[in-house]
């Protein structure tokens, strides 16, 4: 036998002997590309998926044909003619026809509905993005009642001048917005120009 025949035959008798081990190795690089494709094509997946709280909100001014009597100020104080005192009105007052019907700002869920002496009656409804809309002085016939879902425009009750707080005023919309329970501008989300 010459060298090549040698060597060959070395060749083969490697293979024999140590197959196993490559097929082993074959194995193992297969298992990693397997791995690293899922790994890449999961986190794509993650990507196109926008966060829960990124809704757009589409909001609606709560009646029409209003005057706005009383702004939103966290810090100025303002004259409260019925009480007769000067105090931060974290609202905004729509004087309109009494009886006039006040819509659901947003869509969402009706989560309170209660009466005060100074508010009167008051609905409360619960909008994504950890937003609440407030409607006081309310007449006490209501058109929802709590637990109830609205879209944004929705009749929810009528004007009145049950807020004794506010009564000066005469028939008025006291309105809050609370972003995670704190009182913010609702002028940042209605489009005051249209009432
Ligand atoms: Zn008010």
């Amino acid at each position: 036998m010459d060298n090549t025949s040698d060597n060959t035959k070395a060749k083969i008798t490697w293979f024999a002997k140590y197959w196993y081990l490559m097929l082993f190795a074959v194995g193992v690089l297969a298992f990693i590309i397997t791995i690293v494709a899922v790994g890449s094509n999961e986190e794509k997946i993650n990507n196109s998926v926008e966060p829960t709280n990124a809704a757009a909100l589409t909001f609606y001014l709560p009646l029409t044909d209003a005057t706005i009597t009383k702004n939103y100020d966290d810090k100025a104080l303002q004259y409260n003619a019925t009480l007769n005192q000067w105090e931060v009105h974290k609202a905004i007052d729509f004087s309109v026809a009494n009886g006039a019907n006040v819509c659901a700002a947003c869509s969402g869920k009706v989560v309170d509905i209660y009466s005060t002496y100074l508010d009167g009656t008051v609905v409360v409804i619960e909008h994504a993005n950890n937003l609440k809309t407030k409607y006081a002085s309310l007449d006490s016939e209501l058109n929802v009642a709590v637990g109830d879902n609205v879209v944004g425009g929705q009749i929810i009750g009528r004007v009145a001048n049950s807020a004794k707080g506010e009564a000066a005023e005469g028939a008025h919309l006291h309105f809050e917005m609370l972003e995670n329970d704190k009182k913010i501008d609702p002028s940042a989300y209605l489009n005051l120009e249209n009432k």
